[in-house]
């Protein structure tokens, strides 16, 4: 039966034995042949070599082929079944199996049988336990296990390596020619393969160069149709005319500059006339802010929010998180005192905006602040305010892209990503307006070659440059007991002086439970037996998120000296106060993880110091790598690049999370060439032929391949 097509479902694949693997196959997201197809080797086994059985030599790993020549199924004391086969080219061997039966009924005298594995001797004989075999019907050319080179596929439980490379090899076997999405001219320019061959290739190369042509094209692929959504999208975005033109005339957005209790840097005045021109202009701003934690990404964003006021429209701060939407919250009244901020909703709130306004000049903005702990009437309160306009700034979560949110005119979305939303949400918030001007903020640092890819449809301004009379975080590693005694007598010396300190003794694998426990109770240990004298908090997974804020709050508040942590702290989380970052098997974290957590400390005006435990072995080089590089740097960015050197892929950045079709193959760390000709050619074509008109199949093979950011594709 041949006529296979790519969406053909895996069903019509293998025979009987395949069927007890189809949940598997499904739960590894494999539904149809292409998606068999775009299932990857993880590596390969060379298995091409076949050695003649009298040159056999112990130990070796090897491939051989052989007439059977004798079957022996037998059972051991025990009663368990052992199959012996005899192997003949010349010279004998033995192939065994224990515990297993099956053999017996698979092989038959005089059958051809190319034969893996590894050689051993047992009573003077060659002997081969194990082996993989594949029986040889339809000439060489049909080996699937053995004589080749053999795919290893990743499975999982339920299927089998051997299962899915059957299934693969028939699935290539009897389907039609595949057809090749990209264009022959832009393959030859690129000295590309066809896409049929490309993909036999990967899977059952016969030569190492075969496959490295067949890597190649895929990789191409899957970089092209990428940076061929990003460069459609941006077209959309770029001919889009219908935003609003903002009110750049002198208002409460210049007053807000001026009165900021600080001299904005030159990166956050860059910034500040960056929005400021998008915003004036008719077409919708799509902006990135980019700037390491503390960089000063708030400013930037209350100044665009005030031009969205004083144009008399409405703007929205959306937070990944409640801890981080509280903080906002408190950080915008602060910061908007000067200018006599309102605040609309509970009396608490009001309370807050009191406490930081002094009376300002004029009539300020007013700010809502909506998260999940505002229920019942209150709730209702801010949203009807929203609705009628009298809430000029909304802060919050993802609540504020729930349905009950209608804004009377929103002009401006400010979503702080913190690389936690993905395209999804982005869309959601700005579907609260007609056509709002939107501006991400994000305090992932990433990699030049990430960014112009996953942010590739956007304007980017970067905060490269800290707030003056920031002191500076030194860094330290910590190795013997004496370095360890050091670090706790540091902590008690800042805590003398007033300050506060963090202890990060987090579980690396939060759904590890054994994990779990062990950091709770060095936790524990810590806060009972070497801090007993400190006023300690503790804060560990099994508290309830009310329990969580509180704890935070007391911390915040000055309540306690130390706070001691299993989960990760909140990003973003701001106490001024805190000076001391101490780490606990810190060789456990990737460079994200640690630059994140140092970036809890040295926010505010006295030098603070970062301590990274280090138990790590000492030929672990990559741990011993990631630590040197946080003693070396504090910049975000050369962290980031450092990074993906030593990981291969941004871990800053989740790319799965980012809502974009997934590469399998390629790494824009990596493959920079094919990225920069990847997008070259997409851009080229975007710029003819924008609307892909003259390229149909183009178009199609790109709206499937986007099909779960389609809104996003489309800038609807
Ligand atoms: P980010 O969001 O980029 O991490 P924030 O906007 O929260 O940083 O700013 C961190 C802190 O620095 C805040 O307390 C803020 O008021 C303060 N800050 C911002 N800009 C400056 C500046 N130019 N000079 C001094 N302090 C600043
Ligand atoms: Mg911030």
């Amino acid at each position: 039966m041949t006529g296979l097509s790519l969406d053909s479902p895996i069903e019509g694949l293998g025979a009987g034995w395949a069927r007890r693997s189809l949940p598997a196959l499904r739960s590894l997201g494999i539904e149809t042949v292409e998606d068999l197809l775009h299932h990857y080797p993880r590596r390969y086994i060379d298995r091409s070599n076949v050695t003649k059985i009298g040159q056999l030599r112990i130990n070796q790993e090897a491939t051989f082929i052989g007439t059977v020549r004798k079957v022996k199924l037998a059972y051991t004391r025990h009663r368990k079944p052992m199959v012996t086969v005899t192997v003949w080219d010349g010279s004998y061997i033995y192939l065994s199996w224990f515990n297993q039966a099956w053999p017996a009924r698979r092989f038959r005298e005089g059958q051809e049988i190319a034969v893996s594995g590894k050689v051993g001797a047992f009573r003077g004989s060659l002997r081969v336990q194990n082996p993989a075999v594949e029986v040889l019907k339809g000439g060489e050319a049909d080996h699937v296990h053995t004589g080749r080179i053999v795919p290893v596929h990743p499975a999982t439980e339920g299927t089998s390596t051997g299962v899915i490379r059957r299934l693969v090899h028939d699935a290539l076997r009897r389907i039609d020619e595949i057809p090749d999405p990209i264009p022959t001219e832009l393959l030859e320019r690129h000295a590309l393969s066809p896409l049929d061959s490309s993909l036999r290739d990967v899977h059952f190369p016969e030569e190492d160069a075969a496959w490295r042509r067949a890597l190649d094209r895929l990789k191409f692929d899957e970089l092209f149709f990428l940076e061929l959504g990003v460069a459609f999208r941006k077209h959309r975005v770029e001919a889009e005319t219908e935003g609003i033109a903002h009110d750049l005339s002198p208002g409460v957005a210049d007053r807000f500059v001026e009165a900021l209790p600080f001299e904005p840097t030159d990166a956050q005045r860059r910034a500040i006339a960056e929005v400021a021109e998008d915003m004036a202009a008719s077409k919708p701003m799509n902006r990135l802010l980019q700037g390491d934690v503390g960089s000063g990404k708030t400013v930037v964003a209350l100044y665009a929010c005030l031009v969205a006021v004083q144009s008399g429209h409405q703007a929205a701060i959306m937070a990944p998180t409640e801890v981080l939407a509280q903080q906002h919250g408190r950080t915008v009244f602060s910061l908007l005192a000067p200018v006599g901020v309102r605040a609309v909703g509970p009396a608490d709130a009001r309370e807050q905006a009191d406490l930081f306004s002094d009376g300002g000049s004029g009539p300020g903005p007013s700010v809502a602040l909506l998260t999940a702990s505002v229920t019942g009437k209150e709730r209702e309160r801010i949203y009807a305010a929203v609705t009628d306009g009298e809430v000029d700034i909304l802060v919050g979560t993802h609540a504020l892209v729930q349905e009950a949110v209608e804004f009377a005119d929103l002009s401006l979305a400010v979503v702080d990503e913190q690389h936690r939303f993905g395209l999804h949400q982005r869309i959601a918030l700005k579907e609260k307006g007609a056509q709002p001007d939107v501006l991400i903020m994000t305090a992932t640092p990433i990699p030049r070659t990430l960014a112009l890819t996953y942010y590739g449809d956007l304007d980017v301004s970067i905060l490269d440059e800290m707030p003056a009379g920031r002191q500076p975080v030194t860094t330290t590693a910590a190795r013997t007991a004496q370095e360890r005694r050091q670090a706790y007598d540091l902590v008690r010396r800042q805590v003398q002086a007033g300050r506060q300190a963090f202890v990060v003794t987090a579980a690396i694998d939060e759904g590890n439970r054994l994990e779990v426990k062990a950091a709770e109770t060095e936790a524990k240990r810590l806060a009972e037996e070497v801090f007993p004298d400190l006023r300690v908090a503790l804060l560990h997974g099994r508290m309830r998120p009310k329990e969580k804020d509180r704890v935070m709050e007391s911390f915040r508040a000055g309540e306690k000296d130390l706070l001691i942590s299993t989960t990760v702290i909140e990003v973003g989380v701001d106490v001024p106060n805190a000076t001391v970052m101490l780490v606990e098997n810190a060789e456990r974290f990737g460079l994200a993880q640690l630059h994140q957590l140092r970036g809890r400390i040295g926010r505010g005006e006295h030098a603070s110091h970062c301590i990274l435990f280090d138990a790590s072995d000492p030929d672990n080089e990559d741990a011993r790598a990631r630590i040197e590089a946080m003693i070396s740097t504090t910049d975000g960015f050369v962290l980031a690049d450092e990074d993906l050197r030593l990981r291969g892929e941004g871990t800053l950045f989740d790319i799965k999370q980012s809502g974009l079709p997934d590469l399998k193959l390629a790494k824009l760390a990596h493959d920079s060439d094919l990225v920069a000709r990847a997008r070259r050619d997409a851009f080229g074509l975007i710029d003819e032929d924008p609307d892909l008109e003259r390229h149909p199949d183009l178009r199609a093979e790109m709206e499937r391949r986007f099909a779960d950011s389609i809104d996003w594709l489309f800038h609807s």
